[in-house]
């Protein structure tokens, strides 16, 4: 620990014999939690080369992780023995005066970063949930309410700051080191680690309506039928949510609808009004706010009451097909009978496909531009025992719904890398897709020594 001091590191460090360890270990999501050797936390991009440096100079050299939000149920973020660079001092927002951009620090939170917007009445493309972090949501490719109108939150990044393997720190954007670019908008952790964004920004969107329908399960035809009928007449600027999940007290299958209006673009009564005369709901419950803030806040209750443990699978699709929807229901439902899988739920989420197709694969490292819709198997547990059984789960209907895909409609679709979070159960081919070869050569040009190894590694092409 000296040693990282001597090289001039300023930031704080944590051991094992820390009073503080366990708390700078912790994760969102209990599984993620791992017993690395060092946790540093810099506190300016030129702390992050001091860190690698030590991390190297040990012998044998510990593995580096890096940590954003810390919210990612497949351990990436952290390491057994090694060094995690915790980036969580690395979060000043600011807007920029002419309100176009917000500039970012890489581990912030988006509760950070709409707590600033708020205040200026603007808002960038980000994450739904605010205790998500900026880093892992953008570089893996980010589903916001916004995607809609605009696009993915990787589709909104104008710059980058970046520390590289060998200790360079570099700015990159589009005509600056315009490879490195490329390939961190979609190459999560594989090229660095991401001290800054800068986001374009936009005008917040007005009152915005979020909340709850809730259904038995065996309303599910009749809420399929809803929910056709909404697709058909989508607006850009409404998002929804179909959730199954066991709701108390008696914690029957239930189906949630969750809605993200945009009141001065669609009124939600009529938004609202086939999952209304269509289908039977029998609780709902809206709330209309002015603030983004809010909107991230809009999941709490479930999210914190959850039980500790998640591990989390998923699937493009191209559209909704109610016998698949109906086959994975019914997973779900045998499943979750069982009192320790009880918190499982099923999430297909409906953005309006459009804006997100306009991008071409190769514009950038993200390859999934064909229109889609995604499901989210989130396998929820408590103890440690119940892993095995979880990822099995999870995986396997992710896998049964990928295959429908492909019998319905005869092409696979990409897995993005924030919903196929398990490198033992896909390979990255399914979440790079034919931009793999050219981030292997870049890979190459920018970490030949694979300094990042974790999560989904890309293996550097050194033949060239
Ligand atoms: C409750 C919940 C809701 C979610 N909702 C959505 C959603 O609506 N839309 C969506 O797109 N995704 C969603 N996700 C998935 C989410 O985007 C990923 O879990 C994401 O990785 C979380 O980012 P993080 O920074 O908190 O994670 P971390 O665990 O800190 O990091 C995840 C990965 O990113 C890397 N990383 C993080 N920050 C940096 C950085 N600054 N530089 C380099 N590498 C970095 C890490 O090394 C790791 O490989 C959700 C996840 C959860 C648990």
């Amino acid at each position: 620990m000296s040693d990282l001091y001597s090289l001039g590191f300023k930031g704080q460090v944590f051991t094992p014999s820390s009073p503080e360890y366990d708390s700078a270990r912790d994760r969102y999501p209990k599984n993620a939690v791992l017993k690395p050797s060092y946790i540093v936390q810099p506190t300016s991009a030129q702390d992050v080369p001091l860190a690698i440096k030590f991390a190297l100079s040990q012998n044998p050299p510990l593995e580096v992780a890096i940590k954003g939000g810390g919210a990612n149920p497949y351990p990436a973020s952290s390491s057994d023995g090694g060094l995690v660079i915790d980036l969580g001092n690395l979060k000043a927002v600011k807007v920029a005066d002419d309100k176009q951009s917000v500039s970012v620090g890489g581990g912030a939170l988006w509760s950070d970063v709409y707590t600033e917007t708020d205040k200026h009445g603007v808002v960038p493309v980000g994450g739904t949930v605010h205790f998500l972090g900026v880093g892992g949501v953008i570089l893996a490719g980010g589903y916001s309410h916004l995607s809609g109108r605009h696009g993915l939150a990787v589709d909104n990044v104008l710059q980058a700051t970046v520390v590289l393997a060998d200790g360079r720190v570099v700015i990159t954007n589009e005509t600056e080191e315009p490879d490195l670019f490329w390939a961190i908008r979609g190459g999560v952790n594989q090229f660095g680690v991401v001290t800054e964004l800068v986001l374009k920004t936009y005008p917040l969107p007005g009152p915005m309506t979020t909340g709850a329908l809730v259904y038995p399960g065996t309303e599910l035809q009749n809420v399929l039928a809803a929910w056709h009928n909404h697709l058909d007449n989508h607006h850009p600027s409404t998002k929804m949510m179909l959730v199954c999940a066991r709701t108390p007290p008696d914690f029957r299958p239930s189906l949630l609808v969750l809605p993200y209006i945009e009141n001065n673009a669609t009124l939600p009564d009529s938004v609202l009004a086939p999952f209304r005369e269509l289908a039977q709901p029998s609780f709902e419950s809206f709330t209309t706010v002015n603030s983004f803030l809010a909107v991230s806040h809009a999941g709490d209750q479930t999210l914190i009451d959850a039980p500790p443990r998640l591990h989390i699978s998923g699937a493009l699709i191209s559209d909704l097909w109610d016998d698949v929807f109906s086959q994975a229901f019914d997973s779900w439902t045998q499943f979750t009978e069982d009192e320790a899988f009880r918190g499982s739920v099923l999430l297909w989420e409906f953005p309006h496909r459009d804006k997100v197709a306009e991008k071409k694969v190769e514009d950038m490292a993200f390859a999934a531009r064909e229109k889609h819709y995604f499901f989210v198997v989130n396998a929820r547990y408590t103890l440690a025992t119940e892993e095995v059984k979880a990822v099995e789960w999870a995986s396997d209907l992710a896998g049964l719904v990928r295959k429908a895909q492909v019998e319905k409609t005869g092409k696979s679709l990409i897995t993005p890398a924030s919903f196929a979070l398990n490198p033992q159960t896909m390979m990255p081919e399914g979440i790079w897709g034919s931009n793999l070869p050219r981030l292997r050569e870049l890979k190459a040009k920018y970490d030949p020594q694979k300094v990042w190894s974790k999560g989904w590694v890309i293996e550097p092409d050194l033949r060239l």
